[in-house]
């Protein structure tokens, strides 16, 4: 990794207070290693200490330099797959439990909120928009399964009701979650990072874990020190490089650009999106949307596979920004990034183990705020012995991706070129 500093995002200028975190210099023992210090690693070594064990947190840039820092801020529940397709894929024993397990991650993020008192602007509501019939068609099913698995905060929308909730013109529906919701990514990701100190955790930034010396008793090294661990846990997503080289080839980086808007006007923000719930549409490439703290539109969407980083981030996004917006024409652009997700075959995450001690969470393909969380449990979980989520997870399969590192990312490219000309065609 080369450049460690955040990017140019509308999260880092309105970052909270942090301290500087010193890089790991020397030798430390520890029960847990945690490699990075996102969401995954975060709730990891957040549950951990909670549960008696000393945790070292490694992070190769700074606290929530990867997707965690950088996102759409969407508490969005379920998978990137939903339950549906883990039914149809696995045993319907692990179905249930996934399935249970599927709404768990947006409560956590509430309670964390709640117990280390994160400023991180909180809101309840999340909205599903359909443009086409079939993507309401889906929804409505979707509503259906959720309620199977005791999710019942859910409302249909038509296409009366959803213009109350948003001032856009292409939706003919749309499903509201109120245990959805948005939160400023960043400042979660710090107010995490604070409490996991609280606990006693230590967290080490600018330490990148070089390579891992695994058997009995693993050590990681970073450039300058290394640290003795009884158990690792290896949560560095789409930044991971080749660290692992089992875990790469059935996961693609991927990237995504979110721009941010001057500060609106209050009647302005007010008449886009009069309750401040967040907005994601349901096309297989899609846009999503919120307001800020301070009123600004944040607004993503477009998929570079590969995640090479666009030149030209509100050129790509801010069309799209004003297709769903027209009213926004003389709005000027404040701030456009870039971050990288990770992508599996499926789109469930990709969990397991490598040896005895060390344990893996990655790859939750574009939704990932909430499962993140839940992931910190369940590894936490699994590390106390008590492995039964841990391994419902670990026992999806995954599958490399057809072409290779070489062929992978234009054959991607075309399987999501087809599957947005169907949205568009409405099938
Ligand atoms: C632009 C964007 C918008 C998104 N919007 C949404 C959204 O609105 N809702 C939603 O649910 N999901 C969204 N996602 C996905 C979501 O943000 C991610 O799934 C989630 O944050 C992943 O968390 P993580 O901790 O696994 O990975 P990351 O947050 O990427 O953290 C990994 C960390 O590991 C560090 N690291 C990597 N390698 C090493 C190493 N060798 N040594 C030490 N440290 C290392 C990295 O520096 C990084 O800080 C979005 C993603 C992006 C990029």
């Amino acid at each position: 990794m080369t450049n460690t500093a955040y990017p140019q995002s509308y999260y880092a200028a309105s970052a909270n207070p942090a301290p500087a975190r010193p890089a790991l210099h020397g030798e430390v023992e520890t029960d847990v290693c945690v490699i990075g210090a996102g969401y995954t690693g975060l709730s990891s070594a957040l549950f951990l200490l909670e549960s008696g064990f000393k945790v070292t947190v490694l992070e190769a840039a700074k606290v929530g330099f990867g997707a965690s820092g950088r996102n759409g801020g969407q508490i969005v529940n379920s998978y990137s797959r939903d339950i549906d397709v883990i039914e149809r894929t696995v045993g319907p024993q692990q179905a249930q439990l996934m399935g249970r397990m599927a709404f768990e991650g947006g409560r956590i993020i509430r309670e964390r909120v709640a117990q280390y008192q994160i400023q991180c602007d909180l809101k309840d509501g999340g909205v599903f928009a359909a443009i086409t019939g079939k993507q309401m068609s889906h929804l409505e099913s979707q509503k259906k399964l959720w309620e199977r698995y005791g999710h019942t905060q859910l409302e249909l929308m038509d296409q009366r009701r959803i213009r109350e909730v948003v001032a856009c013109d292409q939706y003919i529906g749309g499903m509201l979650d109120m245990s959805g919701g948005h939160i400023h990514p960043l400042n979660l990701a710090l107010g995490e990072a604070a409490a996991v100190e609280s606990l006693g955790g230590v967290i080490y930034e600018q330490s990148a874990a070089i390579r891992i010396d695994r058997g009995a008793n693993p050590v990681v090294y970073t450039e300058h020190g290394k640290v003795r661990a009884k158990f690792i846990i290896v949560a560095g997503n789409a930044y991971l490089g080749n660290l692992v080289p089992e875990l790469a080839a059935k996961s693609m980086p991927c990237g995504t650009q979110v721009i941010t808007t001057e500060p609106l006007s209050e009647e302005l923000a007010s008449t886009l999106l009069p309750q401040d719930y967040c907005v994601e549409d349901c096309n297989y490439l899609l846009d999503y949307y919120r307001l800020s703290g301070d009123k600004r539109l944040i607004f993503g969407g477009g998929v570079v596979y590969g995640a090479r980083d666009p030149a030209n981030i509100e050129a790509i996004i801010r069309p799209k920004m004003l297709k769903a917006f027209p009213q926004l024409k003389d709005v000027k652009i404040d701030y456009a990034w870039t971050g990288n997700f990770l992508l599996t075959l499926s789109r469930l995450p990709q969990v397991g183990r490598l040896g005895d001690n060390i344990y893996y969470s990655q790859g939750c393909s574009g939704h990932g705020v909430t499962y993140t969380h839940l992931a910190g449990k369940v590894l936490a979980e699994a590390l106390r012995g008590q492995a039964e989520r841990f391994d419902a997870f670990a026992g999806l399969p995954h599958y490399p991706f057809p072409g290779g590192q070489l062929l992978r990312t234009p054959l991607t490219a075309l399987g999501a070129w087809y599957y947005t000309l169907r949205d568009k065609l409405g099938f």
